[in-house]
């Protein structure tokens, strides 16, 4: 016998008791976006290899090891996009929409990493993201954070995520302190792991996102990138904790948060939370003023975030904070040709009537108490009764599922009127 399909390792699939946990989220994300004024962007899920090359950085984990890269029928070389960020900006460049231009763009979508799949870390994964152009100031770096506080909040989880900051300063005091971390590190080399080792030559900045126990306890004692800053970056970043400060947003400067991607500069951010083990990271984000001219638009500053949204609803799960959203409200059951044909007319007005009301219809006949067992696993709290008889003097039953009511009967107009108010 063969084997049935299973679904690609790291990738899953979203059933729908998950699904209406996502749509929790998705919600939140949609009106979180929409108070605050923000423009949706879609890009494709494929783009040019070469442009996740040219701006995530080649001596990064995800251009190294993570991408799915293939060459297209034609012999181009194409890649899943591993993140949102680049194809913003390549959007942006295209259309036109960055040059001396103010733009606040999010987006959310599937993202796709050749990892090693473990809980909090998958293949195709989804990101909710910003980017915002063309704005410079340490307002709006506060803008972002405050954005995604709200979110926090809106999901009922402020207490259980920290925010951690850090500067990256300019690109010049960051290859100037590169050299005195590599003569640091080079002291300790025997005491790096080889990961390490392979990054103090390729990359050395990124030594001091190592998770190696070993290697952190190098770092502690390695000088500091924010003792390092130009005196542009060093005043930004006073003035983004200054705006923090007088916002209520707590959070905690951390020296050695550099982040993975090699376009980063000033600014960096990072929401964390103890309730996910390893990965513990639920939304990135920071400044990265030289990337739009690094793909060939004119000299542009942008802020952003991505924020995983598997990890968020993994989250919310862990702590119970997920509302369950019942799709089904009121259950239509028929027993007889005539009631059949008359309840899906009722059905069909109370859609015309009351659209956010969700009416399932019973389908595949079945006795009475058949059709109340499906009414009961439907969530429903309502099930609308119809026999031959209700259906000649069109009326409806109205029997309470969940409740110890008495049955009651009424016509339809008299039924629009009861679940209006239900
Ligand atoms: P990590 O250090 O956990 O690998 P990262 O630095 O690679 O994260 P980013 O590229 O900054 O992550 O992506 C932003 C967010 O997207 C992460 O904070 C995380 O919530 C989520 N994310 C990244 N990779 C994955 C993945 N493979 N599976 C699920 N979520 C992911
Ligand atoms: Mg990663």
């Amino acid at each position: 016998m063969s084997k049935n399909i299973q679904a690609i390792r790291g990738m899953n699939d979203c059933l729908p008791e998950q699904s209406s946990q996502w749509q929790f989220v998705e919600n939140a994300i949609r009106q979180l976006v929409g108070s605050y004024g923000y423009q949706e962007i879609r890009t494709p899920i494929v783009e040019s290899t070469d442009l996740f090359k040219r701006s995530i950085g080649e001596v990064t984990d995800i251009v190294e090891k993570e991408m799915y890269t293939f060459d297209d029928r034609n012999g181009d070389s194409l890649t899943l996009r591993p993140e949102g960020t680049a194809s913003t900006v390549r959007a942006g460049i295209q259309h036109g929409l960055l040059y001396n231009q103010q733009q606040r763009l999010w987006y959310m979508g599937p993202m796709f990493r050749h990892e090693r799949p473990q809980k909090g870390r998958y293949r195709q994964f989804h990101q909710f993201g910003v980017e915002i152009y063309g704005l410079n100031g340490p307002d709006i770096d506060a803008e972002l954070i405050l954005l995604t506080a709200r979110l926090w909040k809106l999901l009922g989880m402020s207490e259980h995520v920290t925010l951690e900051l850090n500067s990256l300063g300019s690109n010049e005091a960051r290859a100037n302190y590169k050299d005195k971390l590599v003569s640091y590190l080079s002291e300790h080399k025997d005491k790096l792991d080889e990961d390490s080792q392979r990054r103090l030559e390729s990359n050395p900045l990124r030594v001091l996102d190592s998770k190696n126990p070993d290697v952190q306890a190098i770092v502690t004692d390695a000088p500091k990138l924010i003792d390092h800053l130009d005196e542009d970056s060093k005043v930004h970043f006073e003035q983004l904790m200054e705006r923090l400060d007088n916002l209520g947003i707590k959070y905690r400067v951390n020296p050695s948060l550099v982040r993975g991607l090699d376009y980063y500069n000033r600014t960096v951010f990072e929401w964390v939370t103890e309730s996910l083990g390893a990965q513990g990271t639920v939304c990135a984000g920071g400044r990265y003023d030289g990337l739009v001219e690094q793909l060939g638009g004119k000299t542009t500053p942008a802020v952003g975030f991505a924020l995983g949204l598997e990890r968020l609803v993994l989250m919310l799960q862990e702590l119970n904070l997920i509302e369950q959203i019942n799709s089904v409200d009121v259950y239509v059951s028929a027993i007889g040709i005539t009631a059949e044909v008359f309840s899906i007319k009722v059905a069909e007005t109370l859609r015309d009537e009351l659209p956010s009301l969700g009416v399932l219809t019973h389908c595949g006949g079945g006795n009475f108490k058949k059709q109340m067992k499906r009414a009961d696993a439907s969530g429903a709290s309502i099930a609308l009764v119809i026999g031959d008889s209700e259906a000649e003097q069109q009326v409806v039953s109205v029997k309470y599922l969940r409740e110890n009511k008495e049955q009651q009967t009424m016509s339809v107009e008299q039924l629009v009127a009861f679940l209006s108010n239900h």
